[in-house]
């Protein structure tokens, strides 16, 4: 198949049984790849009242026409299922190097299903398939894991998609780890490998990854690497990392600190960009495969009680979530705290978020040390929230209640702290604040997944660096960022377009040098799919309605359509001072325009008119 492998691999945990399949060219068209397919896939196959644990809640690892591609941005894969944290459709996608070495292997996508009664890993060598014993890996950190598989099955060349103890114990958001730092972070789909007993994942391919228009792709892939070099994102994403936005973000009020009661914690600039990317602690800078942005920050700790760390750096996440909003300001402890969730494999936005709200808890005396197993949780204790890490990775102790998530634990803990969790869905906030960017508030109130910011481009958008014309996303809405009245049309546009490169995959970052035209041509060129602009918009739209049915059927309602009561708290001091969203005026802009029912379902006109007849059957039967 032109673009594709057009293969698919099945395998039953339960019984240790591979089965190997092809893909639907007409379903591939209409839901591009990676995300796009998980949500097809999703509504064909998992019940939606399904545990998400249970060996019913299928595991899907999925890559689109732009996978592997050696394109900037183009390394992604994503990983899809019932959400062990949000209960609801759960995607997460990961840079890195496994994306290229599956496809080169000759697959498209992979489906468990079914649970293993003892610890397995999957050897993908080419076309040759076989469950491996992880009996000896069961109970190992993800580095480890990845190096002792890499050397059994020959060095450099094997890829390898782990997780860590937190997928083995199910923590509620756990990660799928490509590596030491690349990870499928959110929704806890690491819980769900490790419900399965999948400690691992090993693709070793020897092929090619087939194009439709290799010539014409490989213009458009100059074009592509050109334009990244170009665009004073992705330059300064290279020069300085994703954490070049700590330093903008505690002027503009967007880095929370003291679990979101300070807009633009000024105490963040001790730990920002400048200090990541000084000679005391860069050792030097990375990219995905294929990738010339190089955004990734390698430490070498050269000063401190750190010193001699060598390492994978912070995203700008993680210095949020770990450092900023727990009030940390020495580095060297962040990227401490960092390497350790990376290690376990744990997501740092949630487990950060978790923290927060168990600090706060802890202030407030509605837990206390001793609930805390003697430790005193202060703000900014780098000690203390170590020590929880480790507890929340092995469920030992109050780790197995902060394992389960903020909202989970607020809770049974009860005693109004409820009412200081920062999550949407259950999914905890990423570290950017809809205070600052009202349209943030409504791309986090109705994203499939909860809040989050690569989900679609509302974030760039906001900042002014990006805009996509033919998406509805226009210069001009920067000058409005604390004005609510606008951005629930440009959600809708912000969406579709999310659910395009989501499918393809193209990492977020790289996707503010991309315009219609190249977005068409690579599309085009790599899939074979003779798609145009207004096709592609439309698979978007489609996509996003499925993942929004999908939820519906799950139990999700207008009710879930919300922001945490933190984020509607105006602040008084900071870059955000004086600012809330207003997000009754901007759901009434977004409902009619997005296609959905004042009851939160996609209309039946919307689904009729994007052939989602089998969606709409079961929604409004
Ligand atoms: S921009 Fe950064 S995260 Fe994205 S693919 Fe390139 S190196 Fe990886």
């Amino acid at each position: 198949m032109a673009g594709f492998e057009g293969k698919t691999l099945e395998v039953d945990l339960t019984h240790h049984k591979i089965s190997k399949g092809t893909l639907d060219k007409d379903i591939l068209r209409k839901y591009i790849g990676a995300s796009g397919l998980g949500a097809k896939l999703m509504f064909d196959r998992v019940d939606p009242h399904v545990d998400p644990l249970s060996p019913k809640n299928p595991f899907f690892l999925l890559t689109g026409p732009l996978s592997g591609n050696s394109l900037p941005g183009g390394s992604r894969f994503v990983t899809c299922g019932k959400s062990p944290l949000t209960n609801v459709f759960g995607e997460a996608n990961c840079g890195g190097d496994f994306a290229s070495e599956f496809r080169m292997a000759g697959w498209d996508e992979l489906i468990f299903t079914g649970a293993s009664d003892k610890p397995v890993y999957l050897l993908i060598q080419d076309d040759k398939v076989e469950l491996k014993d992880a009996t000896d890996l069961w109970g190992k950190g993800n580095f480890e894991v990845h190096h002792l598989l890499k050397e059994r099955h020959g060095g450099r060349k094997p890829k390898v998609v782990a997780i860590g103890q937190g997928g083995e114990k199910m923590v509620k958001y756990a990660a799928v780890c490509n590596g030491e730092k690349d990870f499928a972070a959110r929704c806890g789909l690491g819980a769900l490998m490790g419900s399965k007993k999948l400690k691992a994942i090993v693709a070793v391919g020897t092929g090619k990854i087939p194009l439709a228009e290799p010539e014409k792709f490989a213009e458009r892939r100059k074009i592509a690497i050109q334009k990244s070099k170009e665009n004073i994102i992705t330059m300064v994403l290279g020069m300085s990392g994703t954490v070049a936005a700590v330093e903008v973000s505690v002027a503009t009020g967007d880095i929370p600190g003291s679990n979101w009661r300070i807009v633009g914690n000024p105490a963040a600039g001790k730990i920002g960009g400048a200090v990541v990317n000084s000679a005391a602690f860069l050792g030097g800078t990375e990219s995905c495969h294929g990738c010339v942005v190089g955004c990734k920050r390698v430490m070498d700790i050269k000063e401190g009680p750190f010193k001699g760390f060598k390492g994978p750096g912070p995203e700008y996440e993680g210095v949020g979530a770990l450092g900023s909003n727990l009030m940390m300001e020495d580095m060297g402890a962040v990227i401490k705290m960092n390497e350790m969730c990376n290690d376990y494999g744990l997501d740092v936005i949630s487990c950060g978020g978790t923290l927060a709200w168990a600090m706060e808890c802890f202030e407030k005396g509605i837990l206390k040390a001793k609930d805390l197993d003697g430790i005193e949780l202060k703000w900014g204790d780098a000690d203390a929230a170590m020590k929880l890490i480790t507890k929340i990775a092995k469920r030992e102790g109050i780790g197995d209640l902060l394992a389960e998530g903020s909202k989970r634990a607020a809770a049974k803990v009860g005693l109004g702290s409820s009412d200081f969790t920062v999550e949407v869905k259950g999914m905890e906030v990423p570290m950017h604040d809809p205070r600052t960017m009202h349209g943030l508030a409504v791309s986090y109130a109705t994203g499939a997944r909860g809040a989050c910011h690569t989900s679609d481009p509302m974030y760039t958008v906001g900042t002014g660096v990006y805009a996509f014309p033919e998406f509805g996303l226009t210069g001009a809405l920067a000058a409005q960022v604390k004005i609510s009245k606008g951005w629930g049309p440009a959600a809708k546009g912000a969406q579709d377009y999310g659910s395009v490169y989501n499918a393809g995959v193209l990492c977020y970052m790289v996707t503010g040098s991309i315009n219609a035209e190249d977005l068409v041509d690579l599309f085009v060129t790599s899939s074979g799919f003779n798609y145009t602009f207004p096709e592609l918009a439309e698979c978007g739209e489609r996509i996003w309605h499925m993942k929004r049915g999908i939820n519906n059927l799950m139990g999700m309602t207008v009710k879930d359509d919300r922001l945490p009561v933190r984020m509607l708290t105006m602040p008084t001091e900071g870059g955000a001072a004086g600012s809330v969203p207003d997000m009754k005026l901007m759901l009434e802009e977004f409902y009619p325009i997005r296609g959905l029912a004042p009851d939160g379902r996609p209309t039946q006109e919307t689904l009729a008119r994007l052939g989602l007849n089998d969606l709409a059957a079961k929604l409004y039967k």
